[in-house]
């Protein structure tokens, strides 16, 4: 499907978990990468930039975009379409970059059918549902029965862990920060089927 070049770097975990916070923190100290800006129906927060956070559009024109082959994946999350558009992942990998997806447990599961051999996956928790309630709140971009929604989801997703490589749990940030940091950095390194293969064939051949 693409030239793999590059390789992936996917992180899930609920909302309010620190997705957001840990890759700012990361960004800069983690070489050349590329963050897949999804395509959502949800509504903008404040604070959230169209094109930069979200490519913000409606369900009909999300409709039609799935008509068209756009999306690499796309699934419903909270009552929200969200998709993750082939092209600039394409172009990204196709450039030897570390391609970076915070997308939900079933944007991970489709992700790792089409390019398992080149992704690295991390799921990040809070310490406790508490905590993550009081995250949420204090984050004030969603409304209470968005919250309750939300934290409900949590603790599904969280029994999904086990399809995932890595698991932090965002205790202190920086500790977070500098574990994540280390599993970009490493995921770089995996090496894609064709290549393993071809490698070994050429010991074959000596
Ligand atoms: P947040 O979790 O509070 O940051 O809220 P968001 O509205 O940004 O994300 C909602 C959920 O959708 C999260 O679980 C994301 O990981 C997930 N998500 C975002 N973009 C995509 C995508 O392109 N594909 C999939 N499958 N999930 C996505
Ligand atoms: P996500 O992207 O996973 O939805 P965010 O990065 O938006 O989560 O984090 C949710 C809220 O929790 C934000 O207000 C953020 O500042 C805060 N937060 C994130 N990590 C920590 C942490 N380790 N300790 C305390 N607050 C945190
Ligand atoms: P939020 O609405 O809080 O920004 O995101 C809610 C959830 O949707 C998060 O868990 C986020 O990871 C997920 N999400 C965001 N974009 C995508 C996407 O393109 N595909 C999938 N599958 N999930 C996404």
């Amino acid at each position: 499907m693409v030239e793999k070049n590059g390789v992936v770097l996917v992180l899930s975990g609920p909302s309010g978990a620190g997705k957001s916070s840990l890759i700012n923190r990361i960004a800069d100290d983690i070489g050349d990468y590329y963050f897949s800006i999804s395509t959502t129906t949800r509504e903008i927060r404040d604070g959230e930039v169209d094109g930069v956070h979200y490519h913000f559009v409606d369900k009909e024109e999300f409709e039609q975009d799935i008509k068209d082959d756009y999306f690499l994946e796309y699934a419903t999350v909270h009552g929200n379409h969200y998709g993750t558009s082939i092209k600039p992942v394409k172009e990204a990998l196709s450039k030897g970059k570390l391609v970076i997806f915070d997308i939900d447990v079933q944007g991970n599961t489709a992700i790792n059918n089409r390019l398992g051999d080149i992704t690295t996956s991390v799921f990040i928790t809070p310490p406790s549902l508490s905590e993550l309630r009081r995250r949420l709140v204090s984050r004030s971009t969603d409304s209470d029965e968005v919250i309750d929604k939300r934290l409900k989801m949590a603790k599904r997703e969280i029994q999904r862990t086990s399809e995932y490589d890595f698991l932090i749990i965002n205790d202190d940030l920086d500790v977070a920060a500098e574990v994540l940091k280390q599993i970009a950095i490493t995921a770089r390194l995996k090496i894609p089927t064709d290549r393993i293969n071809s490698f070994v064939q050429k010991w074959e051949n000596i």
